[in-house]
């Protein structure tokens, strides 16, 4: 049984996750105490509790501590079952985050999968679903498997309701892939999306970059959207021979559309000027693939606190997965096992 500790560097709700998923792809059981205790509201909140039952039901796991506010979970995994399944959090708690937490599982299951994720698609804190759908999952279709997302319904919060589906046709293992250089800038674009705000909302979000980005005027749409409450999230796309990085910011009462922009161009600003393939987010998002891949290598800006926690979960479950560089122009290299070894 492996032991967890939930507070761990970042404290949040990937330690619970990465464990979960690793613990499926691994047969691994383990027990995670302190849950979240980093976080305001510690313990498991509804899309963590969604995700750790998600998890148990594609894994015919044996859990215990599964209720809102647990800090203490244990988690026996069985076999994965590959097959339809429908997981909602019932709040406007992040879906996206639950797919996270099942799908290392179901890319080398034996069988295709279908997955029915209802809840927030698009929350701060989380990978809004077009992060998932041009950046992240485009990715682990480069190791092998072929994943489709398909976007029903937009979920802001407070009130949740959003939906989408996901198609997984595994491969037999995760192939290692190369993403250490980004190449050249192929297209770019700014989306402001409203949904039951006005669109002088949005208009003045694209204002607010094009002033600080040189780009033609057909890289700036308005998208309006339907919603069960007001929403708005403003999303700078930049695609590159290597990867689509997606960079959200989102609108909220009290924050002017023009705060909402520059904390978005800031993000892609660095990220440009960096010159690396993976952006931040995206960086503790690969670490799990690359380690599954047992091979690899990404570049990447210097490892934020979830990443750095993110590969020390990953270490729990699988010692030797990931190899880091410190690289001296303050970049970071990031090797699957195996990579390095062999270069050495
Ligand atoms: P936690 O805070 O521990 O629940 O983890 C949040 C997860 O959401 C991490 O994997 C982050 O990389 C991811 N995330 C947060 N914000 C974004 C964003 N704007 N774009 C993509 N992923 C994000």
């Amino acid at each position: 049984m492996i032991h967890i500790d939930g507070s761990h560097g970042e404290g949040g709700g990937q330690v619970l996750r990465t464990s979960l998923a690793l613990s499926l792809v691994t047969g691994q059981p383990f027990r995670i105490e302190n849950i979240r205790a980093g976080r305001d509201k510690p313990g498991l909140m509804r899309q963590h509790l969604t995700a750790v039952r998600a998890a148990a039901e594609i894994g015919g796991a044996k859990v215990e501590g599964d209720a809102i506010g647990s800090q203490t979970v244990t988690f026996r995994p069985r076999v994965v079952r590959p097959g339809v399944y429908h997981f909602a959090v019932g709040t406007a708690g992040s879906a996206t985050l639950v797919l996270q937490t099942v799908l290392p599982a179901l890319l080398t299951a034996p069988e295709p999968s279908e997955l029915t994720l209802e809840g927030g698609t698009h929350n701060p804190w989380a990978p809004p679903f077009d992060f998932l759908q041009k950046c992240f999952l485009p990715l682990v279709e480069r190791m092998g498997p072929r994943v489709s997302a398909e976007l029903d319904q937009y979920g802001f919060f407070p009130a949740g309701g959003g939906c989408f589906r996901i198609h997984i046709e595994p491969a037999e293992r995760l192939s290692p892939i190369d993403l250490a250089e980004r190449g050249e800038v192929q297209a770019r674009c700014a989306r402001a999306i409203v949904a039951n705000l006005s669109k002088r909302i949005a208009k003045r979000e694209l204002n607010a970059v094009a002033k600080k980005m040189n780009w033609g005027e057909e890289c700036f749409r308005v998208e309006e959207v339907r919603a069960a409450c007001p929403g708005n999230v403003l999303l700078i796309e930049i695609e590159s021979e290597a990867v689509t990085e997606v960079f959200a910011s989102f609108g909220r009462v009290g924050v002017r559309a023009e705060a909402v922009a520059r904390s978005a161009v800031e993000e892609a600003r660095t990220y440009l000027a960096a010159g690396v393939p993976v952006g931040r987010y995206l960086a503790d998002q690969l670490m799990l693939p690359f380690a599954l891949a047992g091979g690899g290598t990404f570049r990447t800006l210097p490892l934020s606190r979830h990443a750095r926690t993110n590969i020390d979960v990953i270490r729990r479950f699988m010692p030797d997965a990931l190899h880091i560089e410190e690289q001296e122009d303050g970049t970071v290299q990031v090797y699957g096992a195996g990579v390095q070894d062999e270069a050495a």
